[in-house]
């Protein structure tokens, strides 16, 4: 089943939001692989919601999750 999950912008509280596989979800969960491996598909934009909607990140206030306009504003340092 495909489930929509968001992440709220810790800089302007704006949300984003992505879909995902809930099966791909619930393993990324549990075992804690790489989101690249589990999300191939996904931009890396949309796994940043990914990774912000981890279990061990959800109730963790230091990995904020930034949008893509504020990545933008920060600028590309490469
Ligand atoms: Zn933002």
């Amino acid at each position: 089943m495909m489930v929509m999950i968001e992440a709220k912008c810790m800089a302007c509280g704006q949300s984003e939001d992505t879909t995902v596989d809930e099966k791909d979800m619930n393993r990324y969960s549990a075992n804690d692989g790489y989101v690249q491996t589990v999300f191939p598909e996904h931009t890396p934009a949309q796994r940043e919601i990914i990774i912000s909607n981890h279990p061990r990140n959800v109730n963790n206030p230091f990995s904020g999750f930034m949008c893509s306009d504020c990545w933008a504003q920060i600028g590309d340092p490469g």
